[in-house]
C-alpha cells in the first residue's frame, strides 16, 4: 500500500472535483492519523451545470470506479464508505451494488442520495459530511480539515468520481495522465472525451474537432463558477473540473448570460455568512439597476471583493469570476468595436 502512496505522488495526481487538490497529501493524511475508525466518501454530487463526466464514468466505467472504491477503503481500512450521489446518479445505485459486492466490498458501502433541491453547496465536501451527519446543509469551518476530523469527527477520506477511476488506473499501472473533459453547446461534437490533462483549451477543442468556426468565446471548469475567456485566450490548460462550454460570440445574449450567472448564486448561496449571502443578493439587484453598466459602478467591484476576500466557502469566493472575467475577457474588448457593437445592441434588444 505505501507502494501505491508512491506512485500516486510519482504521477502528481489531483483531485478532479475542481480544487485539484494533491491526492497524494489528502491520502497520507488519512492513512497517518491513528484513529481504528476512519471513513471514505464518495462524492458523486455532481451539482456543477455543465458537467457530467461523473454519469459518464458510472455508465461506462463502473467496474473500474468501484476497483478504485475498494483500493481507497483498503488503503485507509475504511469501517464504512458512504457513496453520495445526486438524483440521477441515484439510479445507478442497484448496478454500483452489484460490482461492489463482486470486489469484496458486499455491505461496506451505503448509498446516499443528495437532498433534492440541496442545492450547489451540497456538493462541497464539508457540507456533504454535514448532510450524512443529518446536520444543516451548509460548510464546515476548516481546520479542521476533513482527513483529520470528518464523518462523526473521525478521519475521511473523501475524493469524487473521477479520482477515484483515477487511482484505479495508478493501482493498475494503466494510468497516462489523461483527464475528462466536457464539452458543451457545440452541438455537433458535444459531449465527454478522455485525453492528455496537459493539453491547451485550443488543443482539446482541435482534437475532439470542436473547434468552431464562428467567432467565439469560452467558459471552463464549470458553466457556472468558471472563468471566461475569448479566443486569444485558449492557450493555457483546463482548469477546474474539466468542462469547456463554447458561446457563438455573435450571437449570445449579454444580458441573458449574467443574469444567468448572478440568479445562479444567488438562489445558491446557503444564507451561512454575510459577504455571499447580501454580496449575491446585491449583485442580482444591482444588475436589475444598471444592466450591463453595472460593472461601472464602484460597489459592482467592492462588493466582487468582499466575496473573494470574506466568503465562508468556495461558492462565495467563486460567484463573482465568471461575471468579471466575462467583462474582462469578453465584453469590454467587443464593445470597442463598433461593428460588434451593433451586433450586441441587436441581441439586447432581441431579448426584451
Ligand atoms: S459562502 Fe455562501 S454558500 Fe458558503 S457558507 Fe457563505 S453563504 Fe453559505
Amino acid at each position: 500500500m505505501a507502494n501505491l502512496l508512491d506512485k500516486i505522488k510519482k504521477v502528481e495526481l489531483v483531485g478532479r472535483g475542481g480544487a485539484s487538490f494533491p491526492v497524494y497529501l489528502k491520502w497520507k493524511t488519512v492513512k497517518s492519523e491513528k484513529s481504528l475508525e476512519k471513513y471514505l466518501v464518495i462524492n458523486g454530487a455532481e451539482g456543477e451545470p455543465g458537467i457530467y463526466k461523473d454519469a459518464y464514468i458510472i455508465n461506462n466505467y463502473p467496474e473500474e470506479l468501484m476497483g478504485g472504491v475498494k483500493i481507497a477503503s483498503d488503503f485507509i481500512k475504511a469501517k464504512k464508505i458512504y457513496f453520495y450521489l445526486n438524483k440521477s446518479l441515484y439510479d445507478s445505485k442497484n448496478k454500483l451494488n452489484r460490482i461492489a459486492n463482486s470486489v469484496g466490498l458486499k455491505g461496506e458501502i451505503i448509498f446516499f442520495l443528495k437532498p433534492v433541491d440541496s442545492g450547489y453547496i451540497a456538493g462541497e465536501e464539508s457540507t456533504i459530511l454535514n448532510i450524512i451527519e443529518g446536520k444543516n446543509i451548509e460548510s464546515r469551518l476548516r481546520p479542521p480539515f476533513p482527513a483529520c476530523s470528518g464523518l462523526f469527527g473521525m478521519p475521511t477520506l473523501i475524493n469524487n468520481i473521477e479520482t477515484i477511476y483515477n487511482v484505479y488506473l495508478v493501482g493498475k499501472n494503466k494510468y497516462q495522465n489523461k483527464r475528462f473533459y466536457s464539452i458543451n453547446f457545440n452541438k455537433k461534437n458535444k459531449g465527454v472525451y478522455f485525453l492528455s490533462e496537459n493539453l491547451s483549451i485550443k488543443q482539446v477543442l482541435k482534437e475532439t474537432k470542436n473547434y468552431p468556426d464562428y467567432n467565439f468565446f469560452v467558459q471552463i471548469g464549470g458553466d457556472a463558477s468558471g472563468e471566461v475567456l475569448n479566443s486569444n485566450q485558449l492557450n493555457k490548460k483546463v482548469d477546474g473540473a474539466g468542462s469547456i462550454t463554447i458561446y457563438n460570440l455573435e450571437k449570445h445574449q449579454p444580458e441573458k448570460l449574467l443574469k444567468y450567472w448572478l440568479n445562479f448564486f444567488r438562489d445558491n448561496s446557503c444564507g451561512k455568512c454575510t459577504p455571499c449571502r447580501e454580496g449575491t443578493y446585491r449583485l442580482c439587484e444591482m444588475f436589475d439597476n444598471f444592466s450591463l453598466d453595472m460593472r461601472k459602478e464602484k460597489d459592482f467591484s467592492d462588493l466582487c471583493d468582499n466575496l473573494f476576500l470574506s466568503s465562508f466557502c468556495a461558492l462565495g469566493t467563486s460567484a463573482p469570476i465568471a461575471v468579471l472575467s466575462y467583462f474582462k475577457n469578453v465584453y469590454e474588448p467587443l464593445i470597442v468595436s463598433q461593428k460588434n457593437l451593433k451586433v450586441l445592441k441587436k441581441n439586447v434588444k432581441r431579448k426584451k
